[in-house]
């Protein structure tokens, strides 16, 4: 099978990534650079937790998530992932948050980085 993905972002490129390890052959089309600085996925900053609160659908992807990470790492022989743990801070009950008016959550393993 043949596939074409357009754009290649994170989603883009992991789709493609996906069916070339199901044995597809794979065209991106991409409509500037690979990265794109334009796009959302392209900076060095984003988190992955477990705690979205009331949103399980989230909590549901967050183990297969880590796999896939971990299975990336594995495949480029580096690690761009820095467990740091997770700091929650809100003034206001929303629907990722589980904690309240002036609550703080802490979670995993701190240390300075
Ligand atoms: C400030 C910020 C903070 C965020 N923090 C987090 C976080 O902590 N944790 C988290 O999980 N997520 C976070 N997100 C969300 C996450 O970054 C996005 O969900 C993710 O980057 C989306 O990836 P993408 O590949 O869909 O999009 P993009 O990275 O934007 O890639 C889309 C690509 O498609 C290309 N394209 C678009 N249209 C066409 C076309 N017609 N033809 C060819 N190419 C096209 C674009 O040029 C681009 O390169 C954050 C987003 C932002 C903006």
């Amino acid at each position: 099978m043949q596939a074409l993905v357009v754009g290649g972002g994170i989603m883009g490129l992991s789709t493609a990534w996906g069916l070339r390890r199901m044995g597809c052959g794979v065209t991106v089309l991409e409509q500037g650079e690979i990265p794109n600085l334009m796009g959302s996925s392209s900076d060095h900053h984003r988190l992955i937790r477990h705690a979205y609160g009331a949103e399980l659908g989230y909590t549901r992807l967050v183990e297969p998530a880590y796999a896939a990470w971990e299975l990336l790492w594995q495949t480029l022989g580096v690690r761009h992932y820095h467990p740091t743990g997770t700091l929650g801070c809100n003034t206001i009950i929303f629907g990722r948050s589980p904690i309240g008016i002036g609550n703080i959550m802490l979670t995993g393993t701190w240390g300075c980085v």
